[in-house]
Order: C-alpha cells, then structure tokens, then sequence
C-alpha cells in the first residue's frame, strides 16, 4: 500500500515536471519567434526618445502594440499614460508596468540607431533626448512579456493590467495614475511587477531583494537667514554664509551619529548659494539637499534633525524664531520601492526555472530612487516586486569583473543594454512568473 502511495506520488511530481519543462519549452520557442520583430520596436523606441511628460508618440505606440494584442488600451488615462486590460476567465488580476521617459542627455553612443534627437521639454526649453535609464527596454520586455501571455492564454486564467507610465524621471507619473483611479477604474491588481534595466549585471540576469530595494527620495531646501552688513565690520552682523558653513558640518553627524547604523540613509548639501560680493555680508543663504532612505521612520528622524540642528546653529549665533532657518521638503517625494518579500521569492522561484541559478544574484539594495513604490502604497496595499534585470553584454561583463574596466551606469550618455539576451531573459523569466503566479 505504502508503495502504491510512492510510485503514485513519484509519478505525479514526474508529470508535472515534464509539464514544467514543457511551459520552458514554450516560452523558449516564441520568445525565438517575437524577438527580430521585437528588436525593431526597440530600435525605433531609442532613437525616438521623449523626455518626461511629452512621452505623446511613444504612448500612441505602445497604446496600438497593446490593441494589436488584443488588450483593452484607454489612452491618455493620466496624462500620456495608458492603461491596458486584458481579461482572460477567472483568476488573480496582475499588473504589469512600464515607465515611457527618456531625459535629457546626448547620446554618446556608436549604436547605428543612437539618438540625435532635440526636443522641447515639458517647461519648452529645447534639449537633447536620450534613454538613457533603459526605458525604452522596459517598453520592449513589456511588450514581449504581453505578447507571450497572450500567445499562451491557454496556460493560464485571470486579468492582466498592462500600464505604461509616464514621467518616471521626474517623479509624477505613479502618483498621477494613482490620484487619477488607477485603483477605482480598473480591477485591483493582486500583485504588481516590474523591471528596471541594470548597468552592472550580466545581459538577461536577474538581481532580486526581498525588500525595500531602492531608496526613498526626497528634496528638502533650507534657507538661512542672517542680519546683513558690511563685510569689514562683522561684529555688527549675523553671517549667515557662517551659519549654513556650520550646517553643512553640523547635519553630517545626523547619518554618522544619529541614524541606526544598519539603517541605510544618506544627507548630501547639493548647492549652496548666498551673497553677491566680496565685502557684503548677506541675509540670507539658500541650500538644496537630496536624502536617501529606506523606511518612514528614518526619513522622519532626518527631517525632524534637520530642523533641530539648523534651529540650534541659529540659536547659537543669538537669532531668535522669527529669523530661524525654514526647512521646506518639497512636494513630490518618492517613496522607497519596498519589494513584498513573499512575492519576490515566488518570482525567484519562477524565474529560475526559466534562467538557471547561475542567473539569479541577490543584491543589496541602492539608493538610487524609482517612483514604482508608489503602487505599493495606497490603501489597498497591493504587493509590488522591481527586479533588476541585467543589461551588459557578457565581454564587457567579463572585462570589467577581471580588470575592473567602469561600465557606464545608467543616466550615462554611453549606456545601453545589450538587446538579444535581456529580452531573452527578462521576457522569459517575467511571463513564468505571471503564469506561475496566475496558476497559483
Ligand atoms: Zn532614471
Ligand atoms: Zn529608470
């Protein structure tokens, strides 16, 4: 009897390993099939890049890509944002994003289809327009991993929600979406996924942190004020170039001394700009800083040591509250991008089976920020995962691992992936975590 149940069981963990292995095979075979054709929309995607909330004819694209796969497109859902459904039986709702933008840097690459494009900005100034943070990838993986879902619909039940976002770079695009029913109009999603392109990792690598993998972001001025004067009499003053002198020291000890050292968190003075001449003392100098953090809890203790350090410092030099410094977080934070740990490792689990485990690398978080953590944080708590997905081409890989040769980062004129196998993949590795997750 105990036998029988063995065999029984063995048979059946046999079975549905070839059935694993046939879903592999699959996805193998079309992304074989898509990618040439693939590899045009992409071309065409980077040598037209558009900067940040002017994304009208890369929305129209991917809005008719989308139709062309069957999907419900509403174009122009928040701005050039689009928003695509497409419903496929019963089953979980999972959303898909791509971000749109490119910024404004000139292409310093020898790609046959490098970008030479000068466009006006979103304030009308006239600048050069690069992808050169890889979203013109995320718009080809987004496309690719569709048009596999889609080819495979037989594999799988439940509703895909494809968004394709503008304005990442400058931080709006999520939070548009969001305040414009993304969550009201469309089904709720159960999870939301994502890729961002990586500079150091291998052509078609997975990086992956079950965790808060990107930093908050947040700008904070700060203005301080003095009582100005003659600068050959300083005793009739208060110099406030002394005062934001002694801030900038004084708010090194907030990450150093102040912050748990486990906690990641970073405090960087950017600009600073006070005074019109030699001998003047001025009322007043203005300060922009950038800070990094990975929880609520530690951007609070940097705001709230912002203000006490900077308020001490004045009170120190014998202003009194109505000349104490302002410290004004601008609007627009960006949120950390906190990976639902549960749902990472699922897509670590999937993904491997498509890539191998020499493929998948667990890697430390960045500080560098991603407006993607916003899905993550409304009050329908969805889960959220960004992997990073390798970009650079295995020499270059290579050479940089033995002999340390810089690769270009992302922002870098001289970035770009390595198309083939980050298509490769990147689409392999998301469409089985979509179908896993939707076979859940
Ligand atoms: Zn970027
Ligand atoms: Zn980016």
């Amino acid at each position: 009897m105990k036998k029988t149940f063995f065999l029984a069981a063995f048979l059946l963990i046999s079975i549905s390993g070839i059935a694993q292995d046939k879903l592999k095979g699959q996805i193998e075979s079309i992304i074989e099939r898509i990618e040439d054709e693939h590899f045009e929309t992409y071309k065409f995607l980077h040598s037209h890049p558009e900067v940040s909330l002017m994304e009208y004819e890369t929305a129209k694209k991917m809005a008719s890509h989308l139709e062309d796969l069957g999907f419900k497109v509403t174009r122009n859902f928040s701005g050039n944002s689009l928003v695509g459904v497409f419903e496929n039986g019963n089953g979980p709702v999972i959303m898909l994003r791509t971000d749109m933008d490119a910024l404004p840097i000139k292409e310093q690459t020898d790609l046959p289809y490098a970008s030479s494009v000068i466009m006006k900005d979103a304030s009308g100034k006239q600048v050069p327009a690069m992808h050169a943070c890889g979203h013109d990838m995320h718009m080809t993986l987004w496309l690719g991993t569709l048009n596999t879902m889609v080819t495979l619909k037989n594999e799988w039940s439940g509703t895909i929600i494809a968004i394709a976002q503008q304005a990442e770079e400058v931080s709006g695009g999520a939070i548009k979406m969001i305040e414009d029913g993304l969550f009201r109009k469309f089904p709720v999603p159960d999870y939301a996924l994502a890729y961002h392109v990586n500079p150091e990792l291998p052509a078609g690598s997975i990086g992956y942190y079950p965790g808060p993998i990107f930093g908050g972001v947040s700008s904070v001025d700060i203005h301080v004020f003095g009582y100005g004067g003659h600068g050959a009499m300083p005793h009739t003053t208060i110099d406030p170039v002394v005062l934001a002198s002694r801030i900038v020291l004084a708010i090194q000890t907030l990450v150093s001394r102040e912050i748990e050292p486990i906690q990641p968190a970073v405090v960087t003075v950017g600009s600073i700009h006070g005074g019109s001449k030699h001998n003047i003392i001025p009322d007043r100098v203005d300060m922009q800083l950038t800070v990094r953090f990975f929880s609520d809890e530690v951007y609070n203790q940097i705001i709230d040591g912002l203000k006490r350090i900077t308020r001490g410092i004045a009170l120190s030099a014998g202003l009194t509250e109505e000349k104490f410094p302002e410290v004004i977080p601008l609007e627009g934070l960006t949120p950390p991008v906190a990976n639902n740990p549960d749902l990472v490792n699922k897509g670590v689990v999937s993904m491997e089976k498509m890539l191998g485990s020499d493929l998948m690398y667990g890697v430390k978080p960045s500080t560098v920020g991603e407006d993607f953590g916003k899905y993550g944080r409304t009050p329908e708590k969805i889960p959220i995962a960004l992997f990073w997905l390798g970009g650079v081409e295995k020499d270059k890989y290579l050479d940089h691992i033995e002999n340390g040769t810089p690769l270009p980062g992302l922002h870098n004129a001289a970035f770009y992936p390595d198309f083939y196998p980050t298509f490769k993949g990147g689409v392999a590795a998301m469409a089985r975590t979509m179908i896993d997750l939707f076979n859940e």
